[in-house]
Formats: C-alpha cells, sequence, structure tokens
C-alpha cells in the first residue's frame, strides 16, 4: 500500500512550500515505494517553529496534570491504529513486523502513558534559611524544542521525544527521518490533532536543508537529536553558537563480554538478541563486539554460528520471518563495503553468513544474512566501527582486566552486555565499563522509566526517564523572598 504523510503545522496538515517530495523505497522491494511525504526546507521550518514559538505561551500555562490528561489519551488512540502503524513501520524501514515493529508501537504507547502519569513531578523544593526569609526552586519549560530522530525505531524515538516535551509545557517542532517518516509522521499527527494547534508540529526533510535550518533557528531554546555521532557534533555546534541546551542520543559499539563461567546455552540464546540481529543489527545499543574467554572460544562461535544462521530473513511484512531488509541502499552498501574491507583483514575470518546472495528472493530486497566474524584483537574494523548491520565479531581473551580494557577501548560508550554466573563479578565488572546501559545475563530490554543515554562520544543527557525529562526540558527557577518587606 502506498502511503502519502503530509506534514502538521499550526494545526493544519501542510505539503512543502516547495512543493516538493521524498520518495520512501520500500527496502524489501527494491524500486517499490511505501509512500511519499513532503521535502520540507528553511521556508517550512520558520513557519513551524513560528508556530510552536506563539503556542508556548497558552501551553505552558496548561496545568501539568491535564497535560498528562492528554498524553494519556493519545496513547489509546495510538494503541487503537497500531497494527496499521507497525506495517507501516516494516514496509519503510525494513523492520520485521512480527519481531520488531509491533513491538515498538507498543513500546511507543507504554511511553506515552508513562509521561502521562508525571505530571506532579514538575516540582521544585524550598531551601532552609533565616525565619524571615523564604527561598523555593520551581521547574519551567524551557520553550521551542527542536527534535530530530533517525528511521531505525522511528515511532519508538519520536515518542521519546514528543511525550516528556510536551508533558512539560515546551512545544515542539519535529523532523522525522527521510528514510522512515511514515509512521512517525502518522503517529505525531495522532497526537497533534488532540493538541491547540502549534503545540506539535511536524516535519519532514533531508538533514543539510531541514535539519541544520531547524538547529539554527534563533527561536529554539533547545536542541534534543538522536542519531549518529557526527550528526551530533554539529548540533553541538549550533548549541554552543546560542548557548542551547541539548539532549544528544547518539552512536555505539557495544561490547559483550562472555565469561568462561557462564551459562553456555543461554549466553548463546541470549547474544543474539543482545546484538539486535532480529532488527539487522540497526541499533544503538548492539552488542557487536562479543569478547568470548578463549577457554570456550571456538565452542561458543561455532554453537553461536548454528543459532543465528537459523534466523529466517525476507520481506519485513511477512509474519514468518525473524529478520527483515537493511533500511536502505545507502547503509546497504555501506555494510557491504565495510563487509568487505573486513574480509581482506589478515586476522579476520568469515565464519557464517557474509555477503548477499546475488539472485533469488534475497536479491528482491536490501536483504543481509546474520553474520559472524572472528578477529584477533581491536584492530579489526568490526571492532571499531559502528557497523550498523547484521554483523557480529567475536575477540577471545584471557586476563579480566585485559577484556575490561578492550571493552573500553572506543570512543563511544552506550551499552555493554556481561554473561557470567558469578553475579557479584557482573556487577563489579559493570562498575568498570565505561557505558550509560549495563545488562547483565540478559539480552536486553529496559522498562519504562530507567534512564538511557551514552557516555563518551554516545551522547549527553539522558532519555526514557522521569530524571531524563526534568534535566532535559525543564529549567530550575529560584526565588529568595524577603518575609519582613
Ligand atoms: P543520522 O545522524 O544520519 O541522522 C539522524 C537524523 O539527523 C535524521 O533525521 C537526519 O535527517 C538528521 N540529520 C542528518 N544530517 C543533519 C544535519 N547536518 N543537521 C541536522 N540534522 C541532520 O543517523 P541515522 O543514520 O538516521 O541513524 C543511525 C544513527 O543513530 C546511529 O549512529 C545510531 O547509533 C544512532 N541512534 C542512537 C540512538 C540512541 O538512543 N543513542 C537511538 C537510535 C539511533
Amino acid at each position: 500500500m502506498f502511503h502519502e504523510e503530509l506534514m502538521y503545522i499550526k494545526g493544519q496538515e501542510t505539503e512543502s512550500s516547495s512543493g516538493r517530495w521524498i520518495q520512501v523505497e520500500n527496502p524489501s522491494k527494491k524500486g517499490t515505494y511505501a509512500g511519499r511525504v513532503p521535502r520540507a526546507d528553511k521556508e517550512d521550518v520558520d513557519r513551524s517553529v513560528r508556530a510552536a514559538y506563539e503556542a508556548f505561551n497558552g501551553w505552558e500555562k496548561v496545568q501539568p496534570k491535564d497535560r498528562g490528561a492528554i498524553l494519556l489519551k493519545i496513547a489509546g488512540e495510538v494503541e487503537k491504529r497500531a497494527e496499521e502503524i507497525a506495517r507501516t513501520i516494516a514496509s519503510e524501514n525494513g523492520n520485521a513486523i512480527r519481531t520488531q515493529s509491533r513491538g515498538e508501537v507498543k513500546n511507543a504507547v507504554e511511553r506515552f502513558r508513562y509521561y502521562g502519569g508525571l505530571g506532579a513531578e514538575m516540582k521544585g523544593m524550598t531551601y532552609p534559611g533565616p525565619d524571615n526569609m523564604f527561598f523555593y526552586s520551581r521547574r519551567e519549560p524551557l520553550g521551542v524544542v527542536a527534535a530530530i530522530i533517525p528511521w531505525n525505531a522511528p515511532v519508538q524515538l519520536a515518542v521519546a521525544k514528543m511525550a516528556p516535551v510536551l508533558l512539560t509545557g515546551n512545544t515542539l517542532v519535529l523532523k522525522v527521518a527521510s528514510d522512515a517518516p511514515l509512521a512517525a509522521l502518522h503517529t505525531a499527527k495522532i497526537a497533534a490533532r488532540m493538541l491547540p494547534p502549534g503545540v506539535l508540529n511536524v516535519i519532514s526533510g533531508p538533514g543539510e536543508e531541514c535539519g541544520e535550518a531547524l538547529l539554527s533557528h534563533p527561536l529554539i531554546r533547545k536542541i534534543s537529536l538522536t542519531g549518529s555521532t557526527e550528526v551530533g557534533k554539529k548540533a553541538l555546534h549550533y548549541a554552543a553558537d546560542r548557548v542551547l541546551n541539548s539532549t544528544l542520543e547518539l552512536g555505539g559499539k557495544n561490547p559483550q563480554i562472555v565469561f568462561p563461567d557462564c551459562d553456555f546455552e543461554k549466553t548463546v540464546q541470549g547474544v543474539i538478541p543482545a546484538a539486535r540481529l532480529a532488527r539487522q543489527g540497526q541499533s544503538c545499543s548492539s552488542g557487536s563486539r562479543v569478547y568470548v574467554h578463549k577457554s570456550i572460544f571456538d565452542k561458543f562461535v561455532s554453537r553461536l554460528c548454528q543459532e543465528v544462521s537459523k534466523l529466517k530473513v525476507g520481506n519485513a511484512c511477512d509474519e514468518i520471518n525473524d529478520m527483515g531488509a537493511i533500511s536502505s541502499s545507502v547503509q546497504y552498501n555501506k555494510i557491504i563495503g565495510i563487509m568487505k574491507q573486513a574480509m581482506a583483514e589478515p586476522d579476520t575470518r568469515l565464519i557464517c553468513g557474509g555477503l548477499p546472495p546475488e539472485e533469488g528472493p534475497l536479491a528482491e530486497g536490501y536483504f543481509l544474512l546474520p553474520t559472524v566474524f572472528t578477529a584477533r584483537n581491536n584492530d579489526s574494523i568490526l571492532a571499531k566501527m559502528e557497523v550498523f548491520g547484521p554483523i557480529l565479531v567475536c575477540i577471545p581473551w584471557e586476563d579480566e582486566n585485559e577484556v575490561i580494557d578492550l571493552a573500553n577501548d572506543t570512543d563511544y560508550g552506550l551499552a555493554a552486555f556481561l554473561w557470567s554466573r558469578d553475579v557479584a563479578k557482573a556487577i563489579k565488572t559493570a562498575q568498570e565499563i565505561n557505558a550509560g546501559w549495563i545488562v547483565i545475563n540478559g539480552g536486553g530490554g529496559q522498562v519504562q522509566g530507567q534512564p538511557y543515554g551514552g557516555m563518551k562520544e554516545s551522547g549527553l543527557g539522558r532519555e526514557h526517564s522521569l530524571e531524563g525529562m526534568l534535566e532535559s526540558y525543564t529549567e530550575l527557577k529560584a526565588v529568595s523572598i524577603n518575609l519582613d518587606y
């Protein structure tokens, strides 16, 4: 089905001022299109930021509990259309409907509900002082928030911006990604229609011409970007120019450490979801560097290959498939290029998967097989670069201090996965790993309210949590009162 999704500015659906469009290819079927969206430029950015600016005073005055009540209603509306939204995600970014897209929409609904209940938490404090004085603080919204999201989990990430931004009384311009704009635009419009005009504006357009116009607009008071570290650094330059508060959720190159005392079979089964293989590895938290103790290395790699080879790859909209397609030809060619470079390395070996078939059903889309390499150490490109594909590299280790150094030997610091029956040892190791989120003996999953975000070049600030919401989208105003006046 071909979807045409318009943008939404100041309470109205709208095309771009230039009348240009972005065609959205269905990556499960090369050359076919999931839909099209307007291609916004500077002029559209300006009208959306102005709409958000004008709506701010009114929205700020709505009581937090009443803003929360609207988020709860939005959750119900999104839930009613969950299947349609999940199908749209599968058709635009290639994430398999059964294993990924349905779960993404469910998570988005839960996220609206989580923030919908947090209105009362927008509270300040009182401070001790002399009896003739009264000191307090209050939390206030920042103003117009400019939010930019990637394509890999478009609805979940759109809601991660919309819900806390709106609950705290800010207004929003959300720019969705050109590779997967349809479901995020659709979901944001469900929300925007239930809000006063201008409170939530959603636009679609390329990074350079639309994203940069948004980041540099003089009326925005906050940048909230989820995307690559490279683009995050650009956003930070714009923030520096105007001393803007910024939240950056960026890339990752996440380690998994398999200790010799792990539960062997449960770990093999767990490393696969931790690597986000059923999402083609297209996740910032993909545990794509797997450090396996030397004593179990060969047996582990061989068993892992047996298991990953069972994943059924194919059309993302088809219920039988575990894994869908790489999101676009650009990503597909980038991943193949990295794989070829790895195959030319002297100490790197391809164990299973590899280059995609040139004929047959898998050649009809941007499909890659789940792939396992081994490497001697972190010198391999696969241990350094965020591949964002279904590719794992397994690296042997012997000494516990050495493996912590290997795990931390990266500019990123987003997530890490530790596998050991000795939970005390795993907790001590978790303390040594420089990452914002660590999972012990599990493949993934967070609860609503658990802070998420990166250390080092993986980002600034935290999302998905009460603390993250308050730090990212409010500022504290302190008031001192002389009672003897
Ligand atoms: P990207 O950085 O290329 O694009 C992200 C968004 O930024 C898109 O909307 C894009 O249009 C926009 N953009 C691109 N160039 C821009 C510019 N010059 N100015 C303003 N906006 C610009 O990333 P991507 O390929 O869409 O997504 C994958 C990346 O996102 C990976 O690095 C992944 O790790 C990261 N990611 C991080 C998280 C997290 O929570 N930390 C979550 C998901 C994805």
